[in-house]
């Protein structure tokens, strides 16, 4: 019998894992300076957790989470997104009386049961990140939009389109959402089989609807942005001129509400090229109601987003940016080094230089049996090695080593200190 990856889920092999640790690292960087740490969480968590945080009604938890019941009968859940695990973390550590907001990332892998296709997985991949505190300023949904396009920028994804909305408050909304829900029910008859039953469970949710025969329908429905209250209207205003002051350039798109229940306020999503019709690489927004509702201060606002990292490595591998690049977390294949050794007491001296080469940095392939000079030397090729370093007799005997460049077959015969340099020559021409 012969085992596979399950539907849905799949491995992620050199070289393009390094594509991923070079995004991962960039994140980590990126986000550091803005006074972001990382917080590791559980896959797992209560069912509950995400039922009352995401939504019982959303499509996350009503169709698409991986539940089990656990031997003592609780039920649990492969986690659909980290937000709620970030707020329970929050709450359970008492975290509020820290100085300050509390700015936490995270990344990881995240479960939800929907239709395979290209750039949507059942087991798939966030890098995120949330603010939490007293404040709920503009300010800080304009820095932590910042943030991600600093990110993107920094990893050159090019053509990123940044779509707001503000979907208003517990003020406001409610009546907006009635209104909306009336005007639906006047043209019930016209709306595919999912939005006629978000008419009762999430009118909101219509507006992302991507139905053909509705998006006429859609266009002539009440928007949000006319039905804002003061505070939110000032609010959602107040973002946009802290975007236009970092000079960040986005589309407003009233028809942007996202698919989670705890979002209010501002909303943002992020797309790029080259993913075809699952082309959204980051949402997030606003969500000042979730601490209290998950049992902590009343007080405590928050904001986030998540960026989806398979579907952001998507995108960069389209944009041929997976290309070698610096630093051991991006480089291609390959070794620096294939340390070719003839012997017994070359093998001895191999093992000796290896390590320092190692020590020093250098990427290493030392063989672990003894070869034919042609084969080892044919099997350095096919590594994609960049030198071929032979430790034989006659090297032993003068205290040397032979270097060939595997490029155009260069050799020559040089000391250890000469060959540091001269390795690290070839790594750095410029220097
Ligand atoms: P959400 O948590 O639904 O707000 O999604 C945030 C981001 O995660 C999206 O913009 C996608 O980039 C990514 N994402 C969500 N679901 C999937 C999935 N099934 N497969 C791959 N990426 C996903």
């Amino acid at each position: 019998m012969k085992f596979q990856a399950i539907k849905g889920v799949r491995d992620i092999l050199p070289p393009e894992s390094a594509l991923w640790n070079r995004v991962e690292q960039t994140a980590r960087e990126v986000f550091g300076t803005f006074g972001f740490a990382e917080i590791r969480l559980p896959i797992f968590e209560q069912t509950d957790l995400f039922a009352r945080s995401v939504g019982q009604e959303t499509d996350i938890v009503s169709k698409e989470m991986y539940s089990f019941e656990d031997r003592d009968e609780t039920s649990i859940s492969l986690r659909p997104e980290a937000t709620a695990s970030v707020v329970r973390a929050y709450i359970q550590h008492g975290m509020q009386t820290l100085p300050g907001n509390v700015k936490l990332h995270y990344m990881g892998p995240m479960f939800r049961r929907e239709r395979p296709q290209k750039g949507r997985y059942r087991q798939f991949y966030q890098i995120g990140a949330e603010v939490l505190g007293a404040s709920d300023a503009p300010g800080i949904d304009a820095e932590v939009i910042e943030m991600l396009m600093t990110l993107f920028e920094r990893l050159k994804l090019k053509g990123a389109v940044l779509n707001i909305n503000s979907i208003g408050d517990k003020n406001c909304r409610p009546a907006y959402v009635e209104k909306l829900r009336a005007e639906l029910v006047k043209v019930r008859e016209q709306l595919g089989e999912d939005s006629k039953r978000r008419i009762e469970t999430n009118p909101l949710r219509v507006l992302d609807s991507k139905l053909e025969q509705e998006q006429g329908i859609i266009e002539k429905l009440p928007r949000i942005a006319e039905h804002l209250c003061e505070n939110c209207r000032e609010h959602y205003a107040e973002v946009k001129r802290q975007l236009g002051l970092r000079g960040i350039v986005y589309q407003e798109n009233w028809r942007l509400v996202r698919g989670l229940d705890y979002y209010m306020r501002t909303t943002f999503e992020i797309t790029a090229p080259g993913l075809g019709s699952q082309n959204a690489v980051c949402g997030g927004g606003r969500y000042d109601g979730l601490v209290e509702l998950l049992g902590g201060p009343a007080t405590t606002k928050g904001i986030g987003f998540a960026i989806g990292t398979d579907r952001l490595v998507l995108s960069l591998q389209e944009a041929g940016e997976d290309a070698a690049q610096d630093g051991p977390a991006g480089k291609a294949a390959g070794p620096d080094v294939y340390l070719a050794w003839f012997g017994a007491a070359a093998q001895s001296a191999a093992i000796g230089l290896a390590k320092r080469l190692r020590d020093a940095g250098f990427v290493v392939e030392l063989p672990a049996v003894e070869m034919k000079f042609g084969k080892s030397l044919g099997l350095a090729d096919r590594l994609g090695s960049r030198h071929a370093v032979i430790v034989g007799d006659d090297e032993l005997a003068a205290g040397i080593v032979t270097v060939k460049r595997l490029s155009d077959g260069a050799q020559q015969k040089v000391g250890e200190q000469e060959l540091f340099s001269y390795l690290r020559t070839a790594q750095n021409p410029g220097i």
